[in-house]
């Protein structure tokens, strides 16, 4: 951290900084420009000092603190230069493959998931969705099948050979959906859920980081630290739109975080454009988009009969819309430099 002094500040002024700082265990930095000093904090604070920094700003004679670095190095690019790359049941992620995430919102029946999975393993897709714990704005609105969601999507899975992700809400499921689940998903409304994300880090199967619904990047990528600090360095990250004051569609779906997060972070990042829009018409546009800004992969809500979805039926593409979109995507993303990830 930086502290920049005001103009005009004195010396007193400034040694009372460098006192505060020694205080807490930092070594101080001076450099006197021609109006104004900075001093430099050096070294490391403990965690309970660290607020100790920022309200230095409330003395009158300084001007500003700036931070010069993230405070979530095992995030960063520079942890790992070469990014993050594991596997799903074979299917590789975060490397030169797209992985094609599809499936309906909800699990509602057997013949649902099974047939959605058959048939989009068919088509092409890499992995399968499907949400059994549901996080609903409306106390009263179907919350999901729970477990025997769970054992639907397992079934599906041995039908179709795609390996699924799945939502976990609460830390109490955790260790049930991770033994069930190929990857574990914290939705946008869990980002910030800590006990949750800390449970996910000590699960030895990969996870799925949903951007929050007004998260920054930075508050986005400390999260994700909360889930590398307990030793699980299986992440990838997933834009799914933003709240903004934009009512055209459901989010606004911020594809700059796909080039931004790649500078910033070693994570692959996954975009979500049925959540990312709202609107079945726009998924297969924002998709093309993702594939084209470099994005790792895609996650595509997916239902046999959208007009009859319990959930999110307005964003659904249709199993036909679903092949034509992976006919568009397959040529579009060899030619990105990241074609589609099969099925193992
Ligand atoms: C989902 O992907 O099933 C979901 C609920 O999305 P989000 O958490 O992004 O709203
Ligand atoms: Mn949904």
């Amino acid at each position: 951290m930086i502290v920049v002094m005001a103009e005009g500040a004195t010396g007193a002024q400034i040694q009372e900084v460098q006192d505060r700082l020694a205080e807490v265990g930092y070594g101080a930095h001076l450099s006197r420009g021609e109006e104004r000093t900075l001093v430099g904090a050096v070294g490391e604070a403990p965690p309970e000092k660290e607020a100790v920094m920022a309200s230095l700003e409330s003395l009158p004679f300084v001007e500003r603190v700036i931070p010069v670095t993230k405070p979530y190095r095992l995030g960063l690019r520079a942890f790992r230069p070469e990014g993050t790359r594991f596997e799903v049941r074979g299917v590789p992620v975060g490397g030169d493959r797209l992985v094609v995430i599809a499936g309906p919102c909800s699990v509602e029946t057997e013949g649902q998931i099974v047939g959605t999975a058959t048939a989009v393993a068919g088509a092409g897709a890499s992995l399968l969705r499907g949400g059994a714990f549901k996080p609903r704005t409306g106390p009263y609105s179907f919350q999901g099948l729970g477990r025997e969601g769970l054992a639907m999507l397992e079934r599906a899975r041995e039908a179709s050979g795609l390996a699924f992700i799945t939502e976990v809400m609460d830390p109490r499921d955790v260790e049930v959906v991770a033994a069930s689940a190929d990857v574990l998903q914290i939705g946008a409304r869990s980002m910030q859920n800590y006990t949750l994300l800390r449970e996910v880090g000590r699960a030895r199967v990969p996870v799925m980081l949903k951007r929050g619904l007004s998260a920054t990047y930075d508050e986005w990528l400390q999260a994700a630290v909360y889930i590398l600090a307990e030793g699980n360095d299986r992440l990838m990250l997933c834009e799914r739109g933003i709240r903004t004051y934009e009512t055209g569609t459901r989010n606004t779906l911020d594809l700059a975080a796909v080039p931004v997060l790649g500078e910033l972070s070693h994570l692959p990042v996954i975009v979500d454009p049925s959540h990312g829009t709202g609107r079945t018409r726009y998924v297969p546009s924002m998709a093309r988009a993702a594939v084209a800004a470099g994005a790792h992969g895609l996650m595509v809500e997916v239902h046999p009969d959208p007009t009859h979805a319990w959930t999110d039926g307005a964003q659904a593409l249709s199993l036909d819309q679903f092949r034509g979109l992976m006919d568009e995507l397959t040529p579009l993303a060899a030619l990105c430099g990241r074609p589609v990830a099969r099925a193992a």
